[in-house]
């Protein structure tokens, strides 16, 4: 596989905060960003070079785009996978479109963990309001249904149990192909990020403990708290799913804990994740710096911690305490430049590094 060295044009499609915080990364390894969105305005156009917007099915627009950029990359996952098949005709896309496929439908995503023989919770592929009754029987009583594609911070997920009119919530919702899963009862949720480079060498962080608010991470903890060889178990997995796929850039795994210690994958992004926000400020290299190495071809950089660390989201209306967190000096502030804070928006977040006497505190 070809490196692509600096001074060369990286294009990233999707231009939320992870295309932005990737293109700064990039910027600071002597590349240049070309990003391609649906939006204008967007977090990611403030810090590229060129931005070019459109609809992702526009050929015209994506043959512009490839011709201009080295390499593609994504920051997302709803993204047609048509078109990111279509810009792999014309230039290399890392990681290749498989990981996206894989990635961007539950199903799929589900079905490929019990291919490669990784656990995830029980699930049933419904359709309907019916098969879905049918499937709950199944695996009841205590589920989550999410709609298999486009869901994302727990949007288009509903918790079901005995309860439920299954016709009235399929009407009401105008629910189409779902995923019915079994409602784990984790002790903690946790993730791990990797990179993978161009010769299948990974290089993982040390897995951090995730907390969500209404299905929105809200808090990680790095490194988590878990028992001894858990890391290894955790990273065992992830390398699998990596080297399964092909990839070739960053790729996040998030796990239930069970109370018995098991790992069960609940979903994956090829690509930096909220939950290694973290690894910016309290690793030798960052996630985004890691991801521009892997897709890029260079070497991989070293994923040791300098401290523990604690990463808030700021949602919402918590970006008006910026002015709180910029005064606490071991606080590290990224702020993604959008406008509204809109309710559930993630418009920053804050990491508290700690030092080895303070007290990693629940948050
Ligand atoms: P997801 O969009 O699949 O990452 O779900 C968002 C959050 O909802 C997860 O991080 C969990 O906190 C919760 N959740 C999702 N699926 C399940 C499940 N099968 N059992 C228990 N909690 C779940």
């Amino acid at each position: 596989m070809k490196v692509i060295a600096p001074g060369s044009v990286i294009g990233i499609i999707g231009g939320g905060q992870l295309g932005r915080m990737a293109a700064v990364a990039a910027s600071a390894l002597g590349y240049k960003v070309h990003i391609l969105t649906d939006t204008k305005n967007s977090p990611a156009s403030f810090v590229a070079a060129k931005t070019f917007v459109g609809p992702y099915e526009d050929k015209k627009l994506l043959e512009k785009f490839a011709h201009s950029v080295d390499v593609v990359s994504y920051e997302f996952e709803n993204i047609p996978i048509e078109s990111v098949e279509y810009l792999a005709e014309l230039v290399e896309v890392r990681p290749n479109p498989k990981c996206l496929k894989v990635a961007q439908h539950r199903v799929v995503e589900k079905d490929f963990m019990k291919e490669i023989g990784v656990p995830t919770a029980n699930y049933r592929h419904v359709k309907n309001a019916q098969s879905c009754s049918k499937a709950f029987k199944e695996i009841g009583p205590h589920c989550i249904l999410k709609t298999a594609q486009l869901g994302y911070d727990g949007k288009g997920q509903h918790k079901i149990d005995e309860n439920t009119v299954f016709a009235k919530l399929w009407r009401e919702h105008e629910l189409g192909d779902c995923i019915l899963e079994e409602l784990v009862p984790f002790e903690k949720e946790i993730s791990v990020v990797l990179a993978r480079d161009i010769h299948g060498g990974a290089m993982p962080y040390m897995p951090s403990q995730n907390i969500h608010n209404n299905g929105i991470l809200d808090t990680t903890i790095a490194p988590a708290d878990i028992p001894e060889g858990m890391d290894e178990k955790a990273w065992d997995i992830a390398f699998n799913i990596a080297d399964s796929l092909e990839l070739v850039g960053v790729l996040a795994v998030e796990f239930f804990v069970t109370k018995d210690g098991e790992l069960l994958v609940n979903e994956i992004a090829p690509r930096p994740h909220n939950s290694g926000h973290w690894t910016m400020d309290a690793c030798v290299t960052g996630q985004f710096e890691q991801f521009v190495r892997a897709i890029c071809g260079l070497p991989l950089g070293s994923s040791a911690i300098y401290c523990t660390a604690i990463m808030k989201n700021l949602i919402g209306d918590d970006v008006n305490l910026w002015e709180e967190y910029i005064k606490e000096p071991d606080a590290k502030l990224h702020l993604y430049g959008k406008d509204e804070a809109k309710e559930g928006r993630k418009m920053g977040h804050v990491t508290l590094l700690m030092s080895a006497d303070d007290e990693l505190v629940e948050v």
